[in-house]
């Protein structure tokens, strides 16, 4: 049981964070500049469906294999999916791949997005469509969405495409999908498109990734070891009591504290000295 008191220092040190922090000026290092490349929400929600699915490793490398697949699409990203035809299409994927991702599966998920399209219009609609108010969070919502999606496929996915379609029923953290629904629910502030309107914000999970986990541990927001859903959600449970309708209005401050280096893997005194969350944080008590 955490005292109102604790629960309201920390909020007040999570504002700071994210008052200080100029978040539009950091989104050229986040996979999120991709999709703001685009202005038809259609092709946003499409462009960022594939940045984030992809958005393992080093940024400059999966951005480069982003770029290389959304380049087929000359006139247009919608219209390309729309008209797509797989064996005109094929030869064009050569020479594409990514870590554990061959040309087979980028090839594949293009054809996913087209069949998502020529079925449902957008990646929005079928995602609102599995949208249950009742449920806790957006865990069984995602679920559906994923199994709609490796319905759609048609065939069984390979390891690597599967690498790319994790789902919550299995337990997994859905880091790259987590993050992808941040960008598509959150209201738009800059860097968030707030396009699902449907879905309130507060049903978000907390997209988990290195600089979350470990900054969160540092903040006592979790006492877990093992980075899967039920972390997510003991971390977005801790951030929900500071802000109940929007507890993801702080992962992108806290990933980029990360990110940035203001917060290195390594604390040391001069970093914390300078920290807004020096107050609330304890990385000498980290649970690792
Ligand atoms: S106080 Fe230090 S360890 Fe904690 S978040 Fe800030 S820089 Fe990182």
């Amino acid at each position: 049981m955490i005292l109102p008191k604790v629960i309201e220092i920390r909020r007040r040190a999570l504002d700071l964070l994210c008052r200080q922090h100029a978040a539009k000026d950091r989104i050229s290092d986040d996979p999120i500049e991709i999709p703001h490349r685009y202005k038809d929400p259609r092709e946003i929600e499409i462009a960022g469906f594939i940045a984030a699915v992809l958005a393992y490793g080093r940024v400059d490398l999966f951005k480069a294999c982003v770029d290389q697949v959304l380049a087929l699409a000359k006139d247009g990203l919608y219209a390309y999916l729309k008209d797509f035809d797989a064996a005109r299409e094929r030869p064009r994927f050569q020479g594409i791949y990514y870590r554990f991702n061959t040309t087979q599966d980028l090839f594949d998920l293009m054809c996913l997005m087209s069949g998502v399209v020529k079925k449902y219009q957008t990646i929005g609609t079928l995602f609102q469509n599995g949208y249950e108010a009742h449920d806790p969070d957006i865990g069984p919502t995602l679920s559906r969405f994923v199994a709609a999606l490796r319905e759609l496929l048609g065939t069984k996915p390979s390891r690597g495409f599967s690498y790319l379609l994790p789902s919550p029923a299995s337990g997994s953290a859905c880091k790259r999908l987590n993050l992808f629904l941040r960008w598509m629910i959150r209201p738009e502030d800059g860097v968030d498109f707030g396009f699902w309107k449907e879905i309130p914000p507060a049903k978000l999970i907390i997209p988990l990734d290195t600089h979350i986990i470990r900054i969160s541990q540092y903040l006592q927001l979790t006492s877990r070891k093992t980075p899967d859903w039920k972390m997510a959600q003991e971390i977005t449970a801790a951030l929900r009591q500071c802000d109940p309708m929007d507890p993801l209005r702080y992962d992108f401050s806290l990933c980029h504290l990360g990110i940035s280096g203001a917060c290195p893997l390594k604390a040391s005194p001069e970093t914390c000295r300078i920290c807004v969350l020096q107050q609330i944080c304890f990385p000498g008590q980290a649970f690792l």
